[in-house]
């Protein structure tokens, strides 16, 4: 008898051990779990407020969360921008922590490979950091003319599509999504260069670009979007798709549904398990 109880306790020591293990190890690995537009993060990594070319703005969201490799693009891209062209680049919306729906908002940047970054260069931002009230209060300026049909060359100006180049060029990248307007300027500033074929066509975005990461290596529960279905720079019939014969940009709708239900696996992360 005092064996079989002494076995038990030795078998419960050992599960205990073996579970206390899984947990470490679920702790240290942050993953994008599900689709852009149903999911979640476990273990997500925050964007520090200030960093080398670029700042956080509305921080009092709690937005700055993003799988690790996000976190790490976005710091990349500020720096390369911030050295070559200059910039001081302004991030919303990446992700809550725990990823998931954002209510009454996006339905995407849900896994935390999603990121909207202002195009648009604030002027006090170049010379300091903002003042939290600032970053608060701070709203994309539209590069457009008031009828939307065309890019305000006064808005405008030749380091947003730089801005645009660097940021695609990555090949983390899957997509960027833009308004039809900035990259019908664009293919008749870069014709046939294919970083544009990642330039993703989208009312709205015309302010802000909304960069989308890829699955990084080992989220093996991260769902890829279809591959963009062109080839080349899509600055043919793709492009042209978006406009009415009026020249005005059509609302096309995403085809996600809205009420798409979470992976089971998001279900401890959301309730703050882990
Ligand atoms: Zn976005």
């Amino acid at each position: 008898m005092k064996l079989i109880i002494l076995l038990i306790a030795a078998l419960s020591l050992v599960i205990i051990q073996y579970s206390a293990k899984t947990t470490a190890s679920e702790l240290s690995i942050s993953e994008s779990i599900g689709s852009y537009t149903a999911g979640c993060i476990r273990n997500s990594a925050a964007l520090s407020i200030d960093g080398e070319g670029f700042q956080v703005i509305r921080p009092g969201r709690g937005r700055y969360y993003g799988n690790p490799e996000t976190i790490e693009y976005i710091e990349s891209l500020s720096k390369k921008a911030n050295k070559e062209l200059n910039t001081m680049l302004l991030i919303a919306d990446i992700s809550q922590q725990t990823g998931g729906p954002i209510l009454d908002d996006h339905s995407s940047h849900q896994i935390g490979l999603d990121a909207d970054i202002l195009l648009w260069q604030h002027p006090i931002a170049k010379q300091r950091s903002l003042t939290i009230t600032e970053r608060e209060h701070i709203h994309p300026q539209s590069v457009l003319t008031d009828d939307e049909m065309a890019v305000d060359e006064f808005k405008w100006d030749e380091i947003h599509g730089e801005i645009l180049k660097i940021a695609a060029s990555d090949t983390r990248v899957d997509r960027i999504f833009i308004n039809p307007v900035i990259k019908r300027k664009l293919c008749t500033e870069y014709p046939g260069e294919l970083w544009l074929g990642k330039l993703r066509p989208w009312y709205g975005h015309d302010g802000h670009f909304h960069v989308r990461l890829r699955c990084p290596k080992g989220n093996s529960l991260c769902e890829s979007q279809k591959p963009i279905e062109i080839s080349g720079d899509g600055c043919g019939s793709d492009l042209s798709s978006w406009f009415r014969p009026d020249g005005t940009i059509k609302k096309k709708k995403s085809g996600y549904s809205q009420q798409k239900k979470l992976p089971a696996e998001c279900a401890p992360i959301m309730n703050g398990i882990y």
